[in-house]
């Protein structure tokens, strides 16, 4: 198995299908021990239902806009797990208000929650966990989405807090390559998760996506899992501070269609 005595965190599973379960799934399958969290009550009943399916996991809560809870997140990981192999950021956060209408009418609060939850909380997760995986190395795999490079409708604020994200795992990357630890992101296709349901359209998205992708169908769940499983592996151990795309080609095109009869 790929990844047979690596130890990962995951941070991001709200239910059965988010993107950080897809991966927890698919890096679980593939040998490793994984600690995953919940944010707040809410979700924990979810997340320790789910985690059954997982070997021996490590479950804690951890909201990443509040320092406390990620410094006593390393703290458990350490107790319950002594080091970390990666860690698997899969967060995302943007006022609903701020995903409809011109990205002009963005306020200052829903631009700062947005930058916050989606942004910072990479770097404030990797401040926090570098220490457990710098005696072996480690991979370090975000969630991002191209409406960081390029603009689509009603992404808005949540695209620009994506595109600061995609800046942040180049950063990342340089200061912590010299540590051995690699930092990547990957860029997924639409999905439809509870986050992806905040984005106004979101349906109409999914079918242009499956319409016009290369693949002519919609990402998985499990494809984001697999893909992520390589970026946390020694298969990936040349590859940082990029972004994969797992979008069936989406992102190549350039003109989809001239007759949007014929398609
Ligand atoms: P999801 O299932 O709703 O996951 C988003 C997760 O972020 C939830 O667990 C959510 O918890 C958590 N979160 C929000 N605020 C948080 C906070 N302050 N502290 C800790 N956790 C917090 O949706 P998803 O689509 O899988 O999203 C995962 C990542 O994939 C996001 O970065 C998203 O932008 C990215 N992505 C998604 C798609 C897509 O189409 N689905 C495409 C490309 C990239 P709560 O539910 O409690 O808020």
């Amino acid at each position: 198995m790929l990844l047979e005595g690596k130890k990962g965190l995951v941070v991001g599973i709200a239910n059965k299908r988010s993107l950080a379960w897809g991966i927890a799934q698919s890096v679980s399958r593939e040998g490793a021990r994984l600690a995953v969290t919940y944010q707040g009550e809410r979700l924990e009943e979810n997340v320790r239902k789910l985690a059954e399916e997982l070997t021996d996991p490590v479950i804690l809560p951890c909201d990443v806009t509040r320092d406390e809870e990620l410094d006593a997140l390393a703290e458990a990981v350490r107790r319950e797990m002594g080091s970390l192999d990666f860690v698997v950021h899969a967060v995302a956060f943007a006022l609903r208000e701020e995903l409809d209408g011109e990205y002009v009418q963005t306020s200052r609060e829903g631009y700062r929650i947005a930058q916050d939850v989606s942004s910072y909380s990479l770097t404030a997760l990797a401040r926090r966990m570098v220490p457990l995986m710098e005696a072996k190395g480690g991979s370090i795999v975000t969630l991002t989405y191209l409406g960081g490079p390029r603009v689509v409708p009603h992404y808005n604020v949540m695209g620009v807090a994506k595109a600061a994200l995609e800046a942040s795992v180049r950063y990342l990357a340089a200061d912590l390559g010299p540590r051995g630890i690699r930092v990547n992101a990957i860029s997924a296709g639409p999905v439809k998760t509870i986050a992806a349901s905040g984005v106004h359209g979101i349906s109409k998205m999914l079918e242009y996506h499956r319409r016009h992708a290369p693949l002519r169908r919609n990402t998985e769940q499990s494809e984001v899992g697999d893909a992520a499983a390589f970026l946390v592996s020694d298969l990936s151990r040349g590859v940082t501070g990029d972004v994969l795309y797992v979008d069936s080609g989406f992102h190549v095109m350039g003109m989809a269609e001239l007759d949007p009869a014929a398609s």
